[in-house]
């Protein structure tokens, strides 16, 4: 199997959607948004622009080519990486190959911003689950956490966000994030509330800091607290909240190592910063064996450690995807 893909990773273990294949669209970091905790770190190219941002052919043809070599479970194929999928123009085709070629369903993670637009709508109704994010009930918590290209408002992201509830079939839930003393309090709840009442998804996943963001200082939002925001949203909506929490499933690990793990550890680490428990559960090898590949790298200078109150974190020497020229639910990593 080839040691490393340009625009294919994992698959990772996700909190939400269990073992999920990635595909990155997006030259890193291409967003309509600076998420003060994006795990890729800062936004360089802030924008609206929809295009061809990395070849789709070549994009399907590496796909084509896992999918055939692959020797891991696969659960769902999934959108997500460097920065916001939907900027990509060849989506929609991407998505249409999927669904014509393989089994797998298909979930797009999207902070939602563009999805007032026909075109994207179109491109995202095959999917099977569509996960949009909502952070804010007012104007100015949205400036504040998401940092939105100029020509968004929140308004727009909600209205976007409902007229695609109105017309998807698939399973939409709705994700918020949840950061202590920004969008916690009950005003910001009460006003989120309003907002995802309006919206009527499926459901609701109440997500918090699991990995390094962009802001050093930010800090998860204690589970307690997340307990009382969620009672708060299903007796506010009547929609059902899910916190979103790590579930380990329980896997036989190897101690030998393919040649191509190397690779793959490098792939995932480099767009999602992840522990050595976590990189030990997606690839089902087991933690000492890991431990010592991960040592080699750091000698090699290839990766480095960063410590945080959440744990240490391997991430690549120049930190989340950063592929010259040319992305929240897991043991490891988000989704
Ligand atoms: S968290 Fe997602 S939407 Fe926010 S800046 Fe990062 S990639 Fe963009």
């Amino acid at each position: 199997m080839k040691d490393r893909y340009e625009y294919i990773f994992g698959p990772v273990l996700s909190r939400r959607l269990g073992r999920s294949l990635g595909i990155d669209l997006l030259p890193y970091k291409t967003c309509s948004l600076n998420c003060l905790y994006c795990e890729c770190g800062p936004t360089t190219n802030l924008t609206l622009e929809r295009k061809e941002y990395v070849p789709t052919r070549e994009v399907l043809r590496e796909l084509e080519e896992f999918l055939k070599q692959n020797d891991l479970p696969i659960e769902v194929i999934t959108f997500s990486g460097s920065g916001e999928p939907t900027l990509h123009s060849g989506i929609g085709e991407i998505i249409h190959w999927i669904k014509g070629h393989t089994p797998y369903p298909v979930c797009v993670l999207t902070n939602g911003t563009l999805l007032y637009r026909s075109d994207v709508q179109k491109d995202l109704l095959p999917a099977d689950i569509v996960i949009p994010s909502l952070d804010a009930g007012d104007e100015e918590t949205f400036r504040r956490i998401n940092r939105p290209h100029p020509g968004l408002s929140l308004s727009q992201l909600v209205e976007g966000i409902r007229t695609f509830r109105q017309a998807f079939r698939g399973n939409m839930p709705l994700e918020v994030f949840v950061l202590p003393g920004i969008n916690d309090s009950w005003e910001s709840v009460k006003k989120l509330g309003e907002r995802i009442r309006y919206i009527k998804p499926d459901t609701v996943q109440l997500n918090s800091l699991d990995r390094p963001g962009t802001e050093p200082d930010l800090k998860p939002e204690p589970i307690e607290a997340l307990r009382d925001i969620k009672v708060a949203l299903e007796s506010q909506t009547g929609i059902p909240v899910h916190i979103v929490v790590s579930q380990p499933k329980q896997h036989r690990l190897k101690t030998t190592v393919s040649p191509s793990l190397r690779g793959k550890i490098l792939s995932l680490i480099r767009r999602r910063p992840s522990t050595l428990d976590q990189i030990s559960r997606v690839f089902l090898v087991d933690p000492e064996t890991v431990e010592q590949l991960l040592e080699e790298l750091q000698g090699q200078g290839l990766i480095r450690k960063v410590e945080t109150n959440r744990g240490e974190f391997f991430t690549t020497k120049e930190g989340c995807s950063k592929r010259s020229g040319a992305e929240r639910n897991t043991q490891t990593t988000s989704e």
